[in-house]
């Protein structure tokens, strides 16, 4: 199964708020048994976010995308995602309780600018926000599963937690390990990493991210990861690649020094 991640925002395109969403719900999909296969990010711009989700729609089974759902005038996921499916944008009964409680707990007015929190393309189902006020936006389309969450992170996170066992991937694990490995340069290991791959058959992915100087003092931090049908399968997997790569660099080390 396929996920397709959007975050809207003009901050993130200018560099001032670093994506750290996009980030998180990459980690929470995969480990849900997802392949995420594309992260967009686009402005503050009814079109760019009407692009984004039939993009995202087109590609995944799942489309999550985090921002613009506040308040503001520059909030404008839920728009947006109406418009690219051409649904009806609609006063949301369900959503009106969940922000009129809100507010009414706090004793504030209730605005047209937090009425419009409330408002969803037609089908939609609300998802509670128990940290802030908009709630999250869940929606089936055509076979597919499209989420719209807040940006700000403790919001999208507490929402993402909540619908998570209704959209994890049944039967589908992922695991993953990483191994440090010391005085062996990346260019070094590299015909190890891709014989390693090779003898897997593609059912494993190992990559290396090199942590310290290639040259004078190389630290190579090496991620192996693999997804399957049963965890205890998939974990072994896993764990039989990291004993061959400890088993290769001490050998090279053994060689060199
Ligand atoms: P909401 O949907 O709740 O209105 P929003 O994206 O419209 O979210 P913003 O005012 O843009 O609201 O963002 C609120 C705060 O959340 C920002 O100041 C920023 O700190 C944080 N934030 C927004 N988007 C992201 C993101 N993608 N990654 C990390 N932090 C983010
Ligand atoms: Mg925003």
């Amino acid at each position: 199964m396929k996920a397709y991640v959007i975050t809207v925002g003009n901050e993130i395109l200018k560099g001032r708020t670093i994506n750290t969403n996009a980030a998180h719900i990459g980690r929470v999909l995969t480990y849900a048994g997802y392949d995420v296969i594309r992260m967009v990010v686009v402005p503050d711009d009814i079109d760019e976010i009407v692009w984004a989700f039939r993009d995202g729609i087109s590609r995944a089974d799942l489309v999550v995308s985090t921002g613009g759902l506040g308040p503001t005038f520059d909030d404008k996921t839920v728009e947006g995602l109406a418009k690219a499916l051409n649904l009806e944008l609609e006063l949301n009964q369900e959503a009106y309780s969940m922000v009129k409680g809100k507010y009414d707990r706090l004793g504030v007015e209730l605005t047209r600018e937090r009425v419009k929190m409330a408002y969803m393309p037609r089908g939609a189902r609300p998802l509670p926000n128990p940290v802030g006020t908009a709630p999250g936006v869940y929606l089936e389309y055509s076979g597919k599963r499209i989420i719209a969450l807040p940006g700000v992170p403790a919001e999208m996170e507490a929402i993402l937690d909540e619908v998570l066992p209704q959209i994890r991937v049944p039967g589908r694990y992922y695991y993953e390990e990483s191994v440090t490995i010391r005085g062996i340069m990346e260019s070094t290991f590299a015909p190890i990493v891709s014989e390693l791959m090779r003898a897997n058959a593609g059912s494993v992915y190992i990559k290396s991210h090199p942590r310290g100087i290639e040259i004078s003092k190389p630290t190579l931090e090496i991620e192996v990861s693999a997804s399957g049908s049963s965890e205890d399968e998939v974990k072994a997997r896993v764990k039989e690649v990291i004993r061959r790569i400890m088993e290769e660099a001490r050998r090279i080390n053994n060689e060199c020094c």
